[in-house]
């Protein structure tokens, strides 16, 4: 028995074993027909990394790539029975690594990336490991679209559950808000489909309620978009002595322009452009003369403008105009993928009333300390407002539906004291809510942070449907 426990220590499963038999069982994995990379296989290593370098040191004993949502009900029902924990995984960008863990199981669901439209109906059905530049050339090949964001190899999953905020937003909503239907393994092994009609609660809490919580979702059902032939770009560029001015500007405008047009505000700490304002409009870019008025009168503003086919600009945002569609993924992650890991952290706030100048300023000389730190870092400001704030706080999980906007400070290769201090440094200017997807896992108050008022509801919703609290996080709701 001891050796038995031993042995299942020795795999990274805890001490919790209980016989030889189960043992063998457990070193075994889920008997499911994708493959099972176990710790000390060829590629167990790629396979078991996330996509932020931190967390290269967090090893599951297990990697387990199911081929659909049978194999899925395999793997959640011999995880439970054997008191193995599971972690799923769609893209592997949670900023938290919280689609890995020490010990234990990751379920990869990157074979379940199909991708089907129904014109008639006007939806996408999506598998839950696709990532989020396959969505955009799968759906741009019809004329259509689903607001997200602009990193290509983010995954479906973990994006949509959390909420999902991209340059489509303001016309469209988040992610979330175009989700019709799930289908969702449970902790009982059942697979469940939830919409309006089924499962009602569930389809709440799935709307921004945040990956990891209540089950593995296997796919989703999407409301599209028609999206016009090309839309237009923008960047709008400033000295950082203009920075407080232009960040004063873009705030009273960004949340309140017309919806086909979202931006996002950068204060980049190190690099090329220390100001600048990037963003996408539904309309022709000869609008944009008269729409960006409010920003481009800040002195100092450099402005360039286009029209791009749709799938085109969302390369671009991507960063990845250069590169073909296979090369536009993670390294290790597709075939012909050539994008880099990184190593990052982050903290986000949520604005509801435009920041006093002593704000501004204090954002301003924060990006301009980071630039003098070893690695590199940013704030960036999603603009909300529109289709977002269109939607009740109550409607859906995802409750920050009455602010301007979010900041995100990011930083890269360290500066982790810097992240602490500038966040602190804005307290006095910022709702003290956040945002789940940019997973901040130091966030003392993380449930009303991230959920407010509508905490309580998800933890009963949590209770009901995992009573045994079988998928867990260090931030998992409920916990
Ligand atoms: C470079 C980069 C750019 C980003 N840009 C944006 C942006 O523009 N807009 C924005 O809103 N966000 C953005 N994000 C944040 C992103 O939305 C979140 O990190 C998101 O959670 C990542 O999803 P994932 O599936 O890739 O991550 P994963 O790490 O695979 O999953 C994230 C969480 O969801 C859980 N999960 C994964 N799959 C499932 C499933 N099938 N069922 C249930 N739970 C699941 C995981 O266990 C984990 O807890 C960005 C992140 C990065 C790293």
């Amino acid at each position: 028995m001891a050796g038995a426990a031993a042995a299942g220590a020795s795999l990274g499963f805890g001490a919790s074993a209980g016989g030889l038999a189960r043992v063998a069982a457990r070193t075994a994995g889920p008997p499911i027909r994708g493959p099972v990379i176990r710790r000390g296989a060829a590629g167990f290593s790629q396979a078991a990394h996330v996509y932020n370098m931190r967390f290269d040191n967090v090893l599951p004993t297990l990697v387990a790539r199911p081929l659909d949502s049978a194999d899925v009900r395999t793997a959640v029902k011999w995880g439970v029975a054997h008191g193995v924990p599971l972690r799923a995984r769609s893209g592997g960008h949670s900023y938290a690594g919280y689609s890995t863990l020490s010990g234990g199981m990751v379920l990869d669901l990157r074979n379940l990336h199909t991708i089907s439209i129904d014109p008639h109906a006007g939806t996408a059905t999506i598998g839950a490991g696709a990532q989020l530049i396959d969505v955009y050339a799968a759906l741009a090949a019809s004329g259509l679209t689903i607001p997200a964001g602009s990193c290509p190899s983010v995954g479906i999953a973990g994006h949509a559950l959390g909420g999902g905020m991209g340059l489509a937003g303001r016309r469209f909503g988040l992610t979330a808000d175009n989700l019709l239907s799930a289908q969702i393994v449970t902790a009982d092994g059942q697979l469940l489909t939830v919409s309006a009609h089924e499962h009602p609660d569930l389809y709440w809490a799935l709307r921004g309620g945040g990956g990891g919580n209540f089950g593995v979702v296997t796919r989703f059902t999407f409301r599209v978009h028609s999206v016009p032939r090309t839309v237009a770009w923008f960047v709008v560029r400033w000295p950082a002595s203009s920075g407080a001015d232009a960040l004063g500007a873009w705030q009273t405008w960004a949340p309140h322009a017309r919806n086909e047009l979202t931006s996002i505000f950068h204060l980049n700490g190190g690099g090329f452009d220390p100001v600048r304002v990037t963003g996408q409009y539904f309309g022709p870019a000869s609008d944009l003369g008269s729409l960006l008025a409010p920003i481009t009168s800040v002195p100092g503003a450099g402005v360039s403008t286009g029209n791009l086919g749709f799938l085109p600009a969302q390369l671009m945002w991507a960063g990845c105009s250069s590169l073909s569609l296979s090369a536009c993924h993670t390294a290790g992650t597709r075939p012909g993928g050539t994008l880099p890991r990184e190593s990052f952290q982050a903290k986000s706030d949520y604005v509801s009333k435009p920041l006093p100048s002593s704000a501004r300023n204090a954002l301003v000389d924060a990006a301009l300390a980071r630039a003098q730190l070893p690695g590199s870092g940013a704030i960036l400001f999603d603009s909300y407002g529109g289709a977002i704030n269109d939607v009740a706080p109550a409607a859906t999980a995802f409750v920050h539906r009455r602010v301007l906007f979010c900041i995100q400070y990011l930083t890269y290769d360290g500066g982790g004291s810097w992240l602490s201090a500038t966040h602190a440094r804005m307290r006095p200017y910022v709702t003290g809510g956040a945002y789940f997807n940019y997973t901040d896992p130091s966030l003392p108050n993380w449930q009303t942070a991230y959920y407010g008022s509508n905490y309580p509801r998800l933890e009963s919703i949590r209770r009901a449907v995992d009573p045994h609290h079988y998928f867990n996080f260090p931030q998992a709701i409920g916990r």
